[in-house]
C-alpha cells in the first residue's frame, strides 16, 4: 500500500520533470532555431558576397580587355606585335576568370546566373573579339573609323551581358538584410561607373585614330556617358554606409576624384573640343587608351577595396552569428541538464528521503496505533505532515496513559490518597528548596486501638475504618493539602506555608470529626466509635527532622491517652 503511495508521488514527480524540460524546450527550441537560421544567412551572405566579388572581378577584366583591345586596332605596325601579345595574355586572364567565375556560381547555387555567363557572356565575348580580331587583319588602308567603332561596340556588348550577370546575381541574393548587403547596390554603381567610363574614351576613339572629326552620334554618346559617370559618383558617396566610410576607402575615394574626374575626363572632353574647333588631335588612338587606363584603375580599386570589406563583414557577421548559435544551444544545454540534475538530486536527496522519514514515522505510529485508525489512514494518500499529526497523536496517548500509570502508582488504592511513592516525589521536590521544611507543618494522625476493630470486626470491617478515617480527612483538608496514607492506620497531612496554630486547629478540627460521631459501616449493618491521635510538627533543617518531630508528638499523643494532639 505504501510502496504504492510512493510511486504515486514518484510518478508525479517525473511528471513534473516531464513539465519543467519541455518547458525549457519549448523557451530554447525557437531561440535555437532563430540563432541556427541566422548563421545560415549570415553563411549565405558570406557566400553570395563572394560570388559577387567574383563576377565583379569578372566584369572588370571583361571592360578592362577594351583597352589592349582598342591599342591594337589603333597599333601602329611596329606597334601590332607587341600590342597583340599584350591582348592574347589579357584574353587568357579573362577566359581563366570566366572559369572561376562559373566555378565559385556554381558552389554558390547560381545556377541560371551560370547559363547566362556559359550563353550570353561568352558568345559576346567571342563576338566581341572575332571583331576586334577582323578589324586588326585588315590592311591598314581598308580600315574606316566606322568599323573601328562596330569593334569597339561589339566589346561592349560583352561587358553589358556581364553586367547584366552581375545584376541577376544581386536580384536573387537571399543574404540582402545582411551588413554585408549594404554594399550590394553600391559595388554595382561602382562597375557601371568603370563601364561608363571606358565608354567615354572608346565613344571618340575611332575619330580620334583616324583624325577625323567625332560623329554627332558619338559625340552626344560621350557627353552622355560623361554625365553618367558624374551622376554615378554622385551616388558612390551618399551610398557608402557611414561605418563604411574607412581612411582606406576615403584615401581611395580620394584618388578616383583627382585621377579619375579631375585628371581622366578632362582628356576625353579636350579631345571633343578639338574636334569641334576642327583642331589637330592632341593624341593619338594608343596615346588615349594609355592615357585613360590609368585613370580607371583608381575606380576598380576603390570598387576592390569595397568588395574586399564587404567579404570581411560578411565573414565577420558570419562568425559573429554562429558563436551567438553555439551559446545559445550551449546555455539550452546547460539549462536542461540543470534541470534533470536538480530534479534528480530533488528525487533522490529531498522527497525519497521524506518519502522514507514519512514511511518511517507511519510504521512507528503503526505499533502504537489502533488498527481500525491505521485502516482510516491508509485510504488516503498520506502526507509527511499527516505521518506527524499520527504520531503526535500517539504520543499524546502515551503521556496520557503514563500519567495515568503515574497516578496508579502513586495513589493508594484502598483509600484513594496519594501513597508512599507520592509523598516520596513530594519530598524530593521538598528538598530542592530545603527552606521549604521551616514553613511546612506536618500532622501524623493514627487510630487509636486499630488492632481491636480487625479483631473484633475483621479486616474487612477494618478496610472500610481506614477508608472512612481517610475520607473524613479529605473532607477537612484544603485540596492544596496533601493527604498521604503513610502505612497501615497511619496518615499523613502537609500543609505548605503554615504556622504551628494553622496547624494544631486543623488537627483538632480532625479530631473532632472523627472521633465527635460514629462511623456507620455497611458490612455489619452498626456504628461503631472510633477515634485518631495526633501528633504536630512545624518547621525542620529537613525532612526527617520533621517526621521525627511529629511521630515524637504522636507517640506523646498515645501517652496523654489516645483520641489527643499533642505537638
Ligand atoms: P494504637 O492505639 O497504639 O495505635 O494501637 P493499635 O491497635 O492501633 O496499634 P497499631 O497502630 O500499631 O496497629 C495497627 C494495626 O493495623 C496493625 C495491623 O494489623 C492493622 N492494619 C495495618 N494495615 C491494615 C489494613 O490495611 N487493613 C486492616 N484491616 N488492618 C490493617
Ligand atoms: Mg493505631
Amino acid at each position: 500500500m505504501y510502496k504504492l503511495r510512493s510511486e504515486h508521488i514518484s510518478q508525479r514527480l517525473f511528471l513534473s520533470m516531464i513539465i519543467i524540460i519541455f518547458s525549457l524546450l519549448f523557451l530554447s527550441v525557437p531561440l535555437i532555431v532563430s540563432s541556427y537560421q541566422s548563421y545560415k544567412k549570415a553563411d549565405r551572405a558570406l557566400t553570395e558576397i563572394s560570388a559577387l566579388r567574383a563576377v565583379a572581378d569578372l566584369a572588370n577584366k571583361v571592360s578592362r580587355e577594351r583597352a589592349p583591345a582598342n591599342k591594337v586596332m589603333s597599333s601602329t605596325p611596329e606597334e601590332l606585335a607587341k600590342n597583340l601579345q599584350e591582348l592574347q595574355a589579357h584574353r587568357k586572364e579573362v577566359d581563366i576568370q570566366i572559369d572561376q567565375t562559373i566555378q565559385i556560381l556554381n558552389a554558390a547555387g547560381f545556377s541560371a546566373q551560370v547559363r547566362g555567363l556559359s550563353s550570353n557572356l561568352k558568345v559576346t565575348l567571342q563576338q566581341g573579339r572575332q571583331a576586334v580580331d577582323a578589324y586588326a587583319a585588315l590592311p591598314r588602308s581598308e580600315r574606316t573609323s566606322k568599323q573601328l567603332d562596330d569593334a569597339i561596340k561589339k566589346m561592349f556588348t560583352a561587358w553589358d551581358s556581364c553586367h547584366d550577370i552581375l545584376k541577376n546575381v544581386l536580384v536573387h541574393s537571399v543574404g540582402k538584410g545582411t551588413s554585408a548587403s549594404e554594399s550590394y547596390t553600391l559595388i554595382l554603381i561602382l562597375a557601371d561607373l568603370r563601364d561608363q567610363a571606358g565608354r567615354i574614351a572608346s565613344n571618340v576613339i575611332a575619330s580620334v585614330t583616324f583624325a577625323e572629326k567625332i560623329p554627332e552620334d558619338n559625340l552626344a554618346r560621350s557627353l552622355q556617358t560623361q554625365h553618367q559617370a558624374n551622376y554615378l559618383w554622385g551616388l558612390v558617396n551618399t551610398i557608402q554606409p557611414e561605418q563604411g566610410k574607412t581612411p582606406e576607402y576615403l584615401a581611395l575615394h580620394q584618388k578616383v576624384k583627382t585621377q579619375f574626374l579631375d585628371k581622366g575626363i578632362p582628356i576625353v572632353a579636350g579631345l571633343i573640343n578639338e574636334s569641334l574647333h576642327h583642331q589637330r588631335y592632341s593624341l593619338t588612338g594608343t596615346q588615349l587608351t594609355e592615357a585613360m587606363v590609368d585613370k580607371f584603375v583608381t575606380v576598380v580599386n576603390l570598387q576592390t577595396y569595397i568588395l574586399d570589406y564587404s567579404v570581411s563583414v560578411a565573414q565577420n557577421e558570419k562568425n559573429q552569428a554562429q558563436q551567438q548559435f553555439i551559446i545559445t544551444l550551449l546555455v539550452a544545454i546547460i539549462c536542461l541538464v540543470t534541470a534533470c540534475f536538480t530534479m534528480i538530486y530533488a528525487r533522490n536527496g529531498v522527497f525519497k528521503p521524506l518519502l522514507k522519514a514519512k514511511n518511517a514515522i507511519l510504521r512507528l505510529a503503526q505499533h502504537k496505533v489502533a488498527d481500525s485508525e491505521f485502516d482510516e489512514l491508509s485510504n488516503d494518500p498520506v502526507t509527511l505532515l499527516q505521518a506527524i499529526k499520527k504520531l503526535k497523536c500517539v504520543l499524546q496517548q502515551r503521556d496520557a496513559l503514563e500519567f495515568q500509570l503515574r497516578n496508579i502508582a502513586n495513589t493508594d488504592n484502598l483509600t484513594g490518597v496519594p501513597n508512599r511513592l507520592a509523598l516520596d516525589e513530594y519530598i524530593k521536590y521538598l528538598e530542592k528548596k530545603p527552606e521549604k521544611f521551616t514553613q511546612t507543618a506536618l500532622i501524623i494522625f493514627d487510630i487509636d486501638d486499630f488492632k481491636q476493630v480487625n479483631d473484633t470486626f475483621g479486616h474487612i470491617v477494618g478496610d472500610e475504618v481506614i477508608r472512612l478515617v481517610a475520607e473524613k480527612l479529605q473532607f477537612c483538608v484544603r485540596t492544596s493539602d496533601l493527604i498521604v496514607r503513610y502505612g497501615g492506620d497511619e496518615f499523613l497531612v502537609l500543609i505548605e506555608q503554615a504556622d504551628f496554630q494553622d496547624a494544631w486547629v486543623v488537627a483538632n478540627k480532625i479530631l473532632k470529626e472523627i472521633g465527635g460521631s460514629e462511623l456507620y459501616i455497611a458490612e455489619i449493618n452498626q456504628n461503631i466509635q472510633i477515634s485518631v491521635s495526633a501528633g504536630v510538627a512545624v518547621g525542620a533543617a529537613s525532612w526527617m527532622a520533621l517526621l521525627e518531630k511529629a511521630d515524637k508528638s504522636l507517640f506523646q499523643a498515645k501517652e496523654n491517652g489516645k483520641n489527643k494532639v499533642a505537638g
